[in-house]
């Protein structure tokens, strides 16, 4: 592996140690205002420093007119190109990797759909092979993102919220089932829905094992919520969507998310699953630190509007938007490089101010802060390079390789 620099690239202010008052060059039009222009210095897979001053490089990227971002992080996502996590396919895990990582994604988590016990540790193994298989390859072009590991979307969900999991497989909390599939591979995370008989029993056996719990498809009072997030479920999926909503005697977990400093808020951010204004209200509520941006997406991202199945359901995509028959949406299209601008336009913040809610909060809200989400000595460097006029991914940068190009002319050697 060679060591790579990003040359002249607009960091997060954040990322800058002190930097020298001569070389500070942060646009006085305000256009960059909390940005800095820094290289990027990366060996062996990781951020060895950032520097305000040239330094020689063996072989560079030219970030010009580009901001430097922590790669993108996405925890919640089912499919694209056609593929599904229920396929079980490490073939098609794979080239989800791909197509993610074409979108400034250099780690997901696989998320399952509700389905029958053995679908749901077949889609497991397959993650776990796919995992395996990615390992072989030699090239970040090919291996894409990185899976983080598995987010098990039910099958222990609320019957009043099913959403687009299919109704018919959802069961109560079943703690030996939920340990069979733990033992099966890497899951790292489980929506549920903690007022079902056996929840917390089931919360307290994923966090013996470090699994990150999450409330959604639920139909829980604000003070069962309360009671799970004291429990430490302290996430919760696709904020607004299949969850109990907010009124103003029964607060529900919308309620609960939106008034509580400790739960991390995923949003499904396409404009579709949630208006402009609402995504503005959790924007004001949660903060930069605590709002993660999600896809949700499913088999048809990146693939023309037509018929595609989610869950053995028909979906029909039309416009940017997944519905099954009776017309319930069902997952997204969305694209993490769309739902950060999407989300920035609809809280009315700057990039500056919210960057983080598509990379450092989800890396925070599954505990991986420490490896992701900073661009920091000692970081993985897992980075992602967006066109400054337009926020289109201009590179994407995987565990220190280039995994994306959009302009080959940018290379400089
Ligand atoms: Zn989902």
């Amino acid at each position: 592996m060679q060591p790579l620099t990003i040359r002249h690239g607009k960091l997060p202010a954040e990322f800058i140690s002190m930097p020298p008052v001569s070389s500070r060059s942060a646009d006085p039009t305000g256009a960059t205002a909390g940005f800095y222009v820094a290289d990027v210095h990366i060996a062996k897979g990781r951020i060895d420093s950032v520097s305000t001053t040239a330094q020689p490089a063996p072989d560079a990227l030219n970030a010009d007119g580009c901001y430097v971002l922590p790669g993108f992080v996405d925890i919640h996502v089912h499919g694209a190109m056609g593929r599904d996590v229920m396929d079980a396919d490490p073939h098609g895990l794979l080239e989800m990797a791909r197509f993610f990582a074409g979108h400034g994604v250099t780690s997901f988590m696989p998320t399952t759909m509700t389905a029958s016990p053995a679908e749901t540790l077949a889609a497991v193994d397959g993650v776990s092979r796919a995992i395996a298989l990615q390992q072989t390859l030699t090239t970040a072009a090919a291996r894409g993102a990185r899976m983080l590991g598995i987010h098990l979307e039910g099958p222990f969900i609320s019957p009043q919220f099913p959403g687009a999991q299919p109704a018919n497989q959802i069961r109560p909390p079943d703690v030996h089932e939920f340990e069979t599939l733990a033992s099966a591979g890497p899951v790292r995370m489980i929506t549920l829905a903690p007022e079902q008989p056996a929840a917390a029993a089931l919360i307290e056996a994923a966090q013996r094992r470090g699994i990150i719990t999450v409330y959604g498809h639920t139909a829980a009072t604000y003070e069962q919520c309360q009671a799970a997030i004291a429990l430490g479920v302290q996430q919760a999926t696709h904020t607004y969507n299949a969850m109990s909503g907010l009124h103003h005697r029964r607060p529900g977990a919308l309620g609960a998310t939106l008034s509580d400093p400790r739960v991390y808020a995923q949003l499904i951010a396409d404009t579709i699953h949630v208006h402009p204004a609402a995504m503005n209200i959790l924007a004001r509520c949660k903060g930069a630190d605590r709002t993660v941006l999600i896809t949700d997406a499913m088999r048809a991202a990146g693939l023309p509007d037509g018929q595609y199945s989610l869950g053995g359901q028909d979906v029909f995509v039309h416009e940017g938007e997944c519905r099954l028959a009776d017309g319930t949406l069902a997952g997204s299209v969305l694209t993490m490089d769309k739902a950060l601008p999407n989300f920035l336009a609809a809280a009315d913040q700057s990039l500056a101010e919210l960057w983080p809610t598509s990379s450092r909060t989800p890396a925070m809200s599954i505990k991986v802060d420490h490896e992701i989400g900073a661009i920091l000595p000692g970081y993985r460097a897992d980075l992602v390079l967006l066109e400054e006029n337009t926020l289109e991914v201009a590179a994407t940068i995987v565990q220190g390789e280039i995994a994306y190009l959009r302009h080959v002319a940018r290379r400089q050697i």
